[in-house]
C-alpha cells in the first residue's frame, strides 16, 4: 500500500534530478549548449536592449538607426553600429572621424543609454562636421546577462583585451598581482581573443578613426590617452586620469597608435545624468574636438612630406 506514494515520490526525484544537475553546470558549460537565435529585426533587438536602458524608449531605439556589422558577440546577438557621414565641413576640409563606442563593460548601463540619446542629435549641424561611427552596445552578452555584467560570455573584460606591446607577459601579470585575479577584469587568453574587441580593433583598421570616444561608469570623471590638449571639463565631468592598463583601448590607441581616447566615466552606472547634462557634455565633446583633435589624414600627409614612412602599408 506504500508503493503508489513511492513511486511519485521516485517520479518526482527523477524529474527534478536533471533540472538540478542543469542548474549545477559551469556557466561556460550552458553557454556553448544555449541556443541563442539572433535577433535580425530592430524591433526584435530594441526589444530586449530597451529593458536594460534607463532613459531610452522602445521607439527612441527603433529611430536609432542602427544596423547589424554583421560580426555577433559570442551568444549571437549582433554588434549594431551606424555610420553618419560628414554633411558641413569648414572649406572643402576633411571631415574630422570620431568613433563613439558605448557599453564594452555590460553592467555600465547609462553608458549605453547615453549613446542612444546622442544619436538623436546626429542631424544637428554641430554633429555633422564630423564622420561617425557610432557603437552603442559593444558588449551585448555583458549587457544582456541576466544579471548585467562586466565581462563578455567568456568572462572577458573587452578593456584589456587590446594588443598592447608586451601584453603577453604585461596583461596577466598585471591581473594576477594588481587585482589578485579579479574576475571582472580578467585579460583574457590573449590579446584579441574575443569577437567584440576584435570587431573593436577591426573598425579602427576600416575607419581611422581621429578620435575616439567610449563612454563607461561610474567614476564620474574623464579619462585621456594619446596626443592632443586633454580636455579639462565636459559638463560636469572633471579630468582626472585614472591610470593606463596592458590591454586597454586608451592604452591601446591613445598610447600605442596616437589616436587620442576621450573616456568619459558617467557618474552613475543605474541612473542616467539629466537631461541637461547629457546635452552639455555632448556639445562640449563637440567643441573639444574641434579645437583639439587633428585629422590623421592631415598629419599623415605632413609626415609623408617629411619623413618616409617605414611601417608596412595598413590593410
Ligand atoms: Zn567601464
Amino acid at each position: 500500500m506504500h508503493i503508489a506514494p513511492l513511486a511519485r515520490h521516485i517520479l518526482r526525484i527523477s524529474i527534478l534530478l536533471p533540472l538540478l544537475a542543469g542548474f549545477s553546470l559551469p556557466a561556460s558549460a550552458t553557454t556553448a549548449s544555449a541556443t541563442v537565435s539572433s535577433p535580425l529585426h530592430p524591433a526584435d533587438w530594441c526589444k530586449r536592449l530597451v529593458v536594460r536602458m534607463p532613459g531610452v524608449s522602445n521607439a527612441m531605439c527603433l529611430q536609432s538607426e542602427l544596423l547589424p556589422t554583421g560580426v555577433n558577440s559570442l551568444q549571437g546577438f549582433p554588434l549594431l553600429a551606424r555610420q553618419i557621414p560628414a554633411k558641413k565641413t569648414k572649406r572643402n576640409q576633411t571631415p574630422l572621424r570620431v568613433l563613439l563606442m558605448g557599453g564594452i563593460h555590460g553592467d555600465e548601463l547609462t553608458s549605453v543609454s547615453v549613446v542612444f540619446r546622442w544619436l538623436q542629435w546626429m542631424p544637428t549641424a554641430a554633429a555633422q562636421q564630423f564622420d561617425w561611427s557610432v557603437v552603442p552596445v559593444v558588449n551585448p552578452d555583458g549587457f544582456l546577462a541576466p544579471k548585467a555584467k562586466r565581462v563578455n560570455a567568456n568572462g572577458v573584460d573587452l578593456n584589456r583585451n587590446f594588443p598592447t606591446p608586451g601584453w603577453q607577459q604585461d596583461a596577466p601579470r598585471y591581473w594576477a598581482n594588481r587585482t589578485k585575479k579579479d574576475p571582472r577584469r580578467f585579460p583574457g587568453a590573449a590579446p584579441l581573443s574575443e569577437p567584440e574587441s576584435k570587431w573593436v580593433h577591426d573598425e579602427m583598421l576600416r575607419f581611422r578613426p581621429d578620435v575616439i570616444i567610449s563612454v563607461h561608469a561610474p567614476f564620474g570623471v574623464l579619462d585621456f590617452d594619446g596626443p592632443a590638449q586633454p580636455p579639462r571639463r565636459f559638463g560636469r565631468l572633471l579630468l582626472n586620469r585614472v591610470g593606463v592598463y596592458p590591454g586597454s583601448l586608451g592604452n591601446y590607441s591613445g598610447v600605442h597608435k596616437n589616436v587620442p581616447v576621450i573616456t568619459i566615466e558617467l557618474p552613475n552606472a543605474q541612473k542616467m545624468p539629466s537631461d541637461a547634462e547629457v546635452k552639455r557634455i555632448w556639445l562640449d565633446m563637440l567643441r573639444w574636438i574641434i579645437e583639439n583633435v587633428e585629422s590623421q589624414s592631415e598629419l599623415a600627409k605632413v609626415h609623408s612630406v617629411s619623413l618616409p614612412s617605414s611601417e608596412p602599408p595598413k590593410k
